[in-house]
C-alpha cells in the first residue's frame, strides 16, 4: 500500500492544491494528515474544506487547537500568536466544528500518526534529537510513527528494532531552507519512505497573507523556506 502523509498546511491553500496534484500523480492508496491545517496563512476554511472533501483522516495540531480556543496561547511567539488570533476570528462554523472533533493520535496498519510526538501528544513536544526520539519510541508499538510540528523533514530509527519516527516536513510553511512544499510517500510493503518536494506559487500565498493584514514576516518567510 502506498500512503501519502501531509502535515502543517497552515492555511496555505495554493501549496495544498499543488501537493494534492502531486499525490494524485503518485497514485497513492491512502492519505493521512498530521494536523496544523490552519494558522499562519490566510485560507484556513478552504484548507479545512479540502481535507474534508478528500476524506483525509487528520489529527489535531497545536495551531488547530489554539485557533478554536481550547488552550491558552502564551507559549506562541509573536507571529504565531498574531496568526492564531486572526485565524480564530476568521474560522467559520464548519471549520470550528471539524477542528474541534480531531483526535490527538490515529493508527492504521502498523502506522501511528501524531502531530508533535508519541510521548505526551497533547504537550506539543518537539523531536529534534535521537535522545528526544527515544522517549517517544517507548510510547507506541507500531512499526513507524509519523510526525510533523517542527516543519523540518527528518528520520529517527530505534537501535536494534528498525522502527522509525519520520517527520514528513510541512506542506504550507517549510523551514529547511527549501521553499517547496513537502509531503511524505511511504510504501508499507517495502518500508520505503521518501520526501516529495513540490513547487507552488508562494508569491500568491504571500500576497494573500499581506492582504489579510497578517504579519509581513509570515509572507516573507515562504520565499526562503524558513
Ligand atoms: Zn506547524
Amino acid at each position: 500500500m502506498k500512503v501519502a502523509i501531509i502535515s502543517d498546511i497552515h492555511s496555505n491553500l495554493i501549496a495544498l492544491e499543488a501537493v494534492m496534484d502531486s499525490i494524485r500523480d503518485e497514485g497513492v492508496d491512502r492519505i493521512f494528515c498530521l494536523g496544523d491545517i490552519v494558522g499562519y496563512g490566510a485560507r484556513p476554511n478552504e484548507c479545512v474544506e479540502m481535507i474534508q472533501h478528500h476524506n483525509i483522516p487528520c489529527v489535531m495540531g497545536n495551531h488547530d487547537e489554539a485557533a478554536i480556543g481550547l488552550r491558552n496561547i502564551g507559549y506562541f511567539n509573536q507571529w504565531a500568536r498574531a496568526a492564531v488570533l486572526w485565524t480564530s476570528d476568521n474560522l467559520n462554523d464548519n471549520s470550528r466544528r471539524y477542528l474541534g472533533g480531531l483526535e490527538f493520535t490515529l493508527e492504521h496498519e502498523g502506522m501511528l500518526f501524531v502531530h508533535s510526538s508519541p510521548f505526551e501528544p497533547q504537550a506539543w513536544h518537539y523531536i529534534f534529537t535521537d535522545y528526544e526520539a527515544s522517549a517517544s519510541f517507548r510510547c507506541f508499538k507500531q512499526r513507524v510513527g509519523f510526525i510533523g510540528h517542527s516543519h523540518i523533514p527528518d528520520i529517527f530509527s530505534e537501535p536494534g528494532s528498525g522502527r522509525l519516527i519520520v517527520n514528513v516536513g510541512s506542506v504550507g510553511q517549510p523551514r529547511d531552507h527549501d521553499p517547496r512544499a513537502c509531503w511524505g510517500l511511504y510504501d508499507t510493503d517495502s518500508n520505503d519512505f521518501k520526501w516529495m518536494r513540490v513547487e507552488y506559487r508562494f508569491a500568491e500565498t504571500s500576497a494573500q497573507i499581506i492582504a489579510a493584514g497578517l504579519p509581513g514576516f509570515l509572507a516573507d518567510r515562504l520565499r526562503s523556506g524558513i
